[in-house]
């Protein structure tokens, strides 16, 4: 009998309505003979009681004394108390189940608390408590040290506690059960035609979640990739079967005919910084390893590195702006810096090598005036550095350029 992982996410739990939805996709698929594993997330989103956001908030409030390891066992909290309410609805369904934690379904990880790194799923309690015909429901996000201390995974946690636990049983499938009908060719929040896509390789999506489609996150994807286990996006709300992510190779079992797209999606992030520090004649070269090195010794991540011998041109993340300027300025660097800005991503495996395609983005954006700040390309991406009030307007327009709602 195969095992299927079903893992639902804050809004799918955020009402008993929704909670509905979920136990009825458990017991169709408990009624198709899997044994089920069911990851849960927090109740709800920002504002809700027992949501991730608002333990978050209370963290805040608990001063920036709260140690770190404590902060996670608070963090820990908002799974626990929705993995024992779906066990309550299940029960009361006459479906037998049980809760596990992290720590009780395995989950080994290192000490970097909230954003503790997987080192080992061991899976035997979980494998028994199957044996036994129960539904395991897993609380999402959270793992334990060796010493036993609670640890939480980072944003996107519970998608990535579903694909480790799809991959160290072997699962015969992940469902990424969430608010929309699958992943689409941008975010429906801000393009409202846009379609959805019945197949993507683990390459397309994880350069997506990448570039800001947070539908799923790519660190899940990774996992799910290197184990080769095919996970599915689709809706709490619905009988739809979502979208499937697998090898290219999976979708002609499953698909009618070939998938060759050269664009696959439009994703974003915003609240980004742009820096540009001059560099003297001569001394270009000694100045741009001074800059990358000071960054790096401060832990400040850059993105977006265009070095020309006179300058160097980089981003960073606006929370990180102002020390980043600091510590330019104690170097006895001049940098300017532009805040507010957000990075588009056009991203396909088709990208490489099309003529053209530059053109059509320089042409659909700038129809709409929107300046181009700086642009980088890869194999898979075009990006481009756009102020943070045309973004949403660059989405659409790049989206309508690609015809990606045909
Ligand atoms: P969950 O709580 O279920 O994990 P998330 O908020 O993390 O839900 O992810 C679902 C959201 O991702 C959707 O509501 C949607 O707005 C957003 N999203 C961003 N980009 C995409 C995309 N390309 N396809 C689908 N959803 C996307
Ligand atoms: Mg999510």
């Amino acid at each position: 009998m195969g095992i299927l992982v079903q893992k639902f996410g804050g809004t799918s739990l955020s009402t008993p309505l929704a909670r509905e939805h979920v136990i009825r996709h458990v017991k169709r698929e408990l009624a198709s003979g899997f044994s089920l594993v069911v990851v849960v997330s927090a109740m709800g989103r920002k504002g809700e009681p027992y949501a991730t956001d608002t333990l978050l908030d209370l963290a805040v409030q608990s001063g920036n004394s709260l140690p770190d390891r404590e902060r996670d066992m608070l963090m820990c909290c908002g799974e626990i108390i929705s993995a024992a309410n779906l066990c309550g609805l299940l029960e009361q369904e006459g479906i037998r189940s049980t809760v596990l934690t992290g720590a009780q379904a395995g989950f080994l990880t290192d000490n970097s608390y909230g954003n503790a790194r997987i080192l080992d799923v061991r899976t035997e309690r979980i494998l028994r408590e199957l044996r036994e015909h129960k539904v395991v429901i897993v609380t999402g996000f959270q793992g334990q040290t060796e010493a036993g201390d609670f640890t939480t995974l980072g944003r996107g946690g519970s998608d990535t506690s579903a694909t480790a636990l799809g991959a160290a049983l072997r699962a015969d499938m992940v469902d990424i059960y969430t608010d929309v009908d699958g992943i689409l060719t941008a975010d429906p929040r801000i393009v409202e035609d846009a379609k959805q896509l019945t197949y993507v390789s683990y390459t397309e999506i994880c350069n997506m979640a990448y570039q800001g489609a947070k539908v799923i996150h790519p660190r899940a994807v990774e996992i799910a990739m290197q184990a080769q286990i095919p996970v599915r996006v689709r809706s709490t709300f619905s009988e739809a079967e979502g979208t499937l992510v697998t090898h290219p190779e999976g979708f002609s079992d499953v698909s009618h005919g070939v998938v060759d797209r050269f664009v696959t999606g439009i994703a974003y992030v915003s609240n980004i910084t742009q820096i540009s520090v001059e560099c003297p004649e001569g001394n270009g070269t000694g100045v741009q390893l001074q800059i990358f090195k000071s960054m790096a010794d401060n832990e400040i991540s850059v993105d977006f590195i265009n070095v020309t011998p006179s300058e160097a041109l980089y981003t960073v993340n606006d929370d990180k702006s102002e020390q980043a300027i600091a510590v330019l300025q104690e170097l006895g660097l001049r940098p300017k810096s532009l805040s507010g800005c957000a990075k588009v991503s056009v991203i396909g495996g088709g990208i490489n090598g099309v003529p053209g395609i530059m053109a059509r983005i320089v042409e659909a954006l700038s129809s709409q005036n929107i300046q181009i700040l700086q642009s980088a390309d890869s194999n898979t991406t075009i990006w481009v550095l756009v102020k943070k009030e045309d973004m949403v307007q660059s989405v659409r327009a790049l989206h309508t350029k690609f015809e990606l709602h045909r």
